[in-house]
């Protein structure tokens, strides 16, 4: 298609070019007066030289449509009445290519000096052979580079599928091993994209393995902490069993004993199973407005019985009224959490401080103790479920080491997060900061 257009528009050039000599030629036979039988020889060798450069035949035909001249010598002296002719004594001139000849034809007047009569015509005949020859040439040149570049391309194309796949397929056995429980790294390095393959799966498998570890340790821990009261229990009915005629108070001691161990089992229970809910409810937070202030009030509310056993002073301050989207249960379980922590941890006549305060886009909370404190090495830890840093205590107080996994949990379905401050000795500081508007 694009070589058609090619050969028509150098043909077309062709034919403005001819046009444009033969125009200067007929202003040069007007001048002359070639035709009124004047001949100076310089038109007779111009015509010989275009027919001869454009691989053509001129024709003079005059007025009486005689053949005056003929480049051709072939026809001079004869009548040429042709329609092409006679139209363009009319005024009406033609210039064509016919594509079965592979000519171009075309007629130019020759006009008298003055420019009011038609005195002559022109007839004008050219090859268009050298154009074409010159186009078919290029057509099979271009056909045998389109080839070559078609045999290279399906070369290259075949060596480089060959050299991508062989990665590729070395990445597919290996993932096909890990599908049958054979979880090891994975090194295809041959090219950046495999190499990329191989660490994004490296990096999985590492998370998928401490995702184990931590599954494995927390169903160690969970039948750890429920045989412990569950020991207790067996071996306080096996010494009542063993004792003959034991008096009524000792058993009444061991079955109070019994009791609390039961309270304890159930507490633990109760608590796994809240962590349990929280991890398998990710979407179902119970999201609704509520003021923060009045949250708070009830949480401290419900401890200060807790509080005031042991002479603590419980102290509320909040620097604004903060309305937040939050799911209430959920929020109240975990700052209950707390400062419950706050006050079990803390020193006969301590104090807790809890305040509350808000940005444009948060709302903070914050529980201050005059306790234990934390010691810096296992600040991290206390987040984890079950651990607890003084175990003794803990158990003393009723601890299952789980509340502030669930407090944690908690936070972070609000898209929120927990800061602890603490020095051994003098006391912690945990900062909780929520955003006022959830976002699913
Ligand atoms: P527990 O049920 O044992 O209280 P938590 O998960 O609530 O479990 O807390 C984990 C451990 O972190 C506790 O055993 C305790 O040693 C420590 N801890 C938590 N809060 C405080 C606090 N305010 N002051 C001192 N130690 C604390």
């Amino acid at each position: 298609m694009l070589l058609r257009g090619n050969l028509n528009d150098q043909i077309e050039a062709k034919i403005r070019e001819l046009q444009y000599q033969c125009n200067t030629l007929s202003r040069q036979l007007s001048k002359s007066g070639y035709l009124d039988g004047r001949d100076d020889g310089t038109i007779n060798s111009t015509l010989s030289v275009l027919s001869d450069v454009y691989d053509g035949r001129i024709l003079l035909v005059s007025k009486t449509f005689k053949i005056e001249k003929d480049t051709y010598s072939i026809d001079e002296g004869k009548l040429n009445i042709s329609e092409s002719v006679l139209k363009c004594f009319q005024g009406e001139s033609l210039a064509e290519y016919s594509e079965k000849s592979r000519r171009i034809q075309m007629t130019i007047p020759v006009y008298n000096l003055a420019l009011t009569d038609v005195i002559g015509v022109m007839v004008v005949t050219s090859s268009s052979s050298s154009i074409i020859d010159m186009v078919d040439g290029y057509y099979s040149r271009a056909g045998v580079i389109d080839i070559v570049i078609l045999i290279i391309s399906v070369f290259v194309a075949f060596f480089l599928s060959l050299a991508l796949v062989r990665p590729l397929k070395r990445v597919s056995d290996a993932l096909k091993k890990a599908a049958f429980g054979d979880l090891e790294p994975v090194d295809v390095g041959d090219c950046v994209e495999t190499q990329r393959i191989c660490d994004a799966y490296n990096k999985m498998l590492t998370k998928l393995k401490t995702l184990d570890e931590s599954r494995q340790e927390f169903v160690s821990n969970v039948s750890h902490e429920l045989k412990t009261p569950i020991t207790s229990i067996r071996v306080l009915a096996d010494s009542l069993m063993s004792m003959e005629d034991a008096p009524i108070e000792l058993y009444r001691e061991f079955l109070s004993d019994i009791s609390d161990e039961i309270d304890r089992e159930s507490t633990i229970i109760d608590d796994l199973l809240s962590l349990v809910k929280l991890d398998k409810s990710n979407m179902e937070l119970k999201v609704t407005q509520v003021s923060i202030n009045e949250l708070l009030e009830l949480v401290l509310k419900r401890l200060r019985p807790l509080a005031k056993r042991r002479n603590i002073e419980l102290v509320f301050e909040s620097f604004r009224p903060v309305i937040g989207e939050i799911d209430e249960v959920k929020l109240t379980l975990a700052v209950t959490n707390l400062v419950e922590n706050a006050i079990k941890y803390n020193v006969d006549e301590g104090w807790v401080r809890v305040s509350l305060n808000a940005d444009h886009n948060f709302f903070y909370i914050k529980v201050q103790d005059s306790g234990l404190g934390i010691p810096e090495n296992v600040q991290d830890k206390v987040f984890e479920r079950f651990y607890r840093v003084d175990k003794a205590r803990s158990r003393e107080t009723g601890g299952t080491g789980l509340g502030l996994a669930i407090t944690h949990s908690v936070i972070q379905l609000h898209h929120g997060a927990i800061k602890l401050y603490s020095k051994e000795g003098e006391g912690s500081t945990f900062t909780v900061r929520i955003p006022l508007i959830y976002i699913a």
